[in-house]
């Protein structure tokens, strides 16, 4: 093989494996990948239909714990799409890892076919909306509106006196994919006018941001 043979060769071979490598910047491994039939398929019938017209599937792209890119999907009110993805965008300069963002529609996240909020932190899975109530209360949750977004709940979870959720979850400041008041992405959303349920005083709900609604004109 001439020397110019064997250089093209390899980058032959390069190319070749790049293509088959998942995870890289022009081939994220794939999370989910729903269409809007699928990612509202089960909502609750009791959601009212402009709330439901409301929300938009948005593409998002993140690191994994795995050290590879990833696409998920996040389900939000469509006039919060932007700070999603700026926030995202934070969240992958800084290389915060995301174990995964699939909507909480997703058949494994179903109990009875039902959402299953439970079922999707204890998978460490990331979700916005959901038309449920608050936990541990009847009014209804900011999620239910897209307006809210809780992130590796599995390691940040929602402490409320004895009660942590999901059941057996340890909060670890200096664990990795943890959020902290002085953490970048805490401080994108809060740039953003989102509020951190680690702020809050009568519980800790370190997964959760929340976009209040604009005041009443
Ligand atoms: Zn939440």
């Amino acid at each position: 093989m001439t020397r110019t043979a064997s250089t093209a060769a390899a980058l032959l071979t390069l190319a070749a494996a790049v293509a088959v490598s998942a995870g890289t910047p022009a081939d994220p491994i794939v999370d989910s990948k729903m269409t809007d039939g699928e990612a509202f398929n089960g909502l609750d019938p009791a959601c009212p239909k402009e709330l439901r017209d409301r929300q938009k599937v948005v593409a998002v792209t993140y690191w994994g714990f795995d050290g590879k890119l990833h696409r998920g999907q996040l389900v939000v009110d469509k006039e919060l799409e932007k700070d999603v993805l700026a926030v995202f965008e934070v969240a992958r300069a800084e290389k915060f890892p995301i174990r995964s963002v699939v909507p909480v529609s997703h058949p494994r996240f179903r109990k009875n076919g039902k959402w299953d909020d439970d079922l999707s932190m204890a998978a460490n899975n990331t979700s916005a909306f959901n038309y449920r109530a608050v936990t541990g209360g009847t009014t209804l949750s900011k999620h239910a509106l897209g307006r809210a977004i809780d992130v590796n709940p599995l390691i940040n979870p929602y402490v409320k006196g004895k009660l942590t959720l999901p059941p057996g979850a340890t909060y670890d400041p200096a664990a990795r994919g943890t959020l902290t008041a002085d953490h970048p992405v805490t401080k994108a959303f809060l740039a953003r006018g989102w509020a951190w349920g680690g702020n809050w005083t009568s519980l800790k709900d370190y997964q959760h941001f929340e976009k209040p609604l604009p005041p009443a004109k």
